[in-house]
């Protein structure tokens, strides 16, 4: 019981620092979404957090979201379900029932698939957002920063989707304001208007740069294991 009423004390604590860098930015509070990654964390972690009415949700595998929250939906109204870990093309089908949101649009074949399934489900789809490797790093899944303009362009023209904004995960090892910085640009210049980017550790910062959303799991959530 203790410890549930941590995180919806952490939860609070969240909110007044996305508040404060909204502040220091001259933005309105309002203008970031906060969304609560739950991986790893059970329903019975995930339901305080609900009743303290969080809404917005990541998780990063398929598989994990569709065990935890079709029942969840089913218990609190208006919840908003981001996938914030890479899709398998053979997902596809399932992360459109599940997902609001998929933020790791990655390559042209997911974008195709994704076209493909949404013309089945009567054109209905997840909003989307495109995540580029700003790091480069080749471990990590995303669109190179030089090949965005690009890529966004053949997700309108040849797929026929409409992508919303950017979404970025720095290296692990460098300061992320470059980063945040590089996608801001990005964005900018292919009149997106959604960027997905700050966790636990840089959100602040990743506000400053014109975050719209942060993915924050630890300071909510606690260590995962
Ligand atoms: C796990 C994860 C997060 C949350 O990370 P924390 O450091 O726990 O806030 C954010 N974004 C992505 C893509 C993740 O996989």
């Amino acid at each position: 019981m203790a410890e549930r009423d941590d995180r919806v004390e952490r939860l609070a604590a969240v909110r007044t620092q996305i508040a404060d860098a909204c502040r220091a930015s001259g933005r309105g509070s309002d203008s970031v979404t906060l969304v609560a990654v739950a991986k790893t964390f059970g329903a019975d972690v995930v339901r305080p957090v609900l009743a303290a009415g969080q809404r917005v949700f990541g998780e990063n595998r398929v598989q994990e979201a569709r065990a935890k929250w079709p029942a969840l939906r089913g218990e609190f109204p208006g919840i908003e379900l981001h996938l914030i870990g890479p899709l398998q093309t053979n997902k596809v089908k399932d992360a459109i029932e599940l997902f609001d949101v998929i933020q790791t649009l990655d390559r042209i074949s997911l974008a195709a698939a994704l076209a493909k399934e949404g013309a089945k489900s009567g054109g209905k789809l997840p909003r989307l957002f495109v995540q580029v490797n700003t790091g480069e790093e080749p471990q990590k899944a995303g669109i190179a920063p030089g090949e965005a303009d690009e890529f966004l362009r053949r997700c309108k023209d040849d797929c026929g989707l409409t992508v919303e904004g950017l979404m970025c995960i720095p290296p692990l090892e460098e300061a992320p304001a470059p980063h945040f910085a590089l996608t801001a640009k990005i964005a900018r210049r292919n009149g997106l208007a959604l960027l997905s980017m700050g966790m636990s550790a840089d959100f602040a910062n990743a506000i400053a740069f014109g975050a719209t959303h942060v993915r924050v799991g630890s300071a909510i959530f606690g260590e995962r294991h």
